[in-house]
Order: C-alpha cells, then structure tokens, then sequence
C-alpha cells in the first residue's frame, strides 16, 4: 500500500515537473518570437514586451529580464500604452 502511494506520488511529481519544463519551454519560445520581431524604427530584431502592473519577481521574471526578453513599463495601465520596446533604439510601439 505505501508503495503505491509513494509510485503516485512520485508520477504527480513527474508529471509536475514535466508540465513545468514544458511551460518554461512554451514561455522561452514565446519571448523568443517577440524577441526576433523587427523594430519599425531601426530594423534590429532586439525587442522586449512590456510588462505593466505590479510584478512578481520570481526566477522566470528575473531570467526574462536579464535576457533583455520583457521591459517593465510601471504601473500606467493605459490602454494606449506600447506593447513592445526596442533593445537597441529603445522605439516602443503597439
Ligand atoms: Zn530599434
């Protein structure tokens, strides 16, 4: 009995981990493509999504922001607000 318990344990774990690793995958992909989109203003393929609101700095966050992935862009909430920023000329558009 307290084997079984254990060998399903152990599955959700697996599972758990499996279906992190494949979220962190998903997310690295997404800020990958983001990262590769054109700047209208000086043609670099260098650009980071602004975040706004209030940020939990948790490790993915932390990783995004070294790797020059996301921006943070305050707490300004306003629908007109740019939803990208060029690494290198700093141009932000929608
Ligand atoms: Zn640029």
């Amino acid at each position: 009995m307290a084997r079984r318990i254990n060998s399903k344990k152990y599955r959700a774990a697996q599972k758990a981990k499996a279906e992190a690793e494949a979220k962190a995958k998903a997310e690295r992909k997404y800020y990958q493509e983001i990262n590769q989109k054109v700047c209208p203003n000086c043609g670099a393929q260098n650009t980071a999504l602004i975040l706004y609101g209030l940020m939990n700095f948790d490790e993915s966050l932390k990783r995004n922001l070294a790797n020059n992935w996301v921006v943070l862009g305050g707490c300004d909430l306003s629908e007109t607000n740019p939803a990208y920023e060029c690494n290198e000329c700093h141009h932000t558009w929608k």
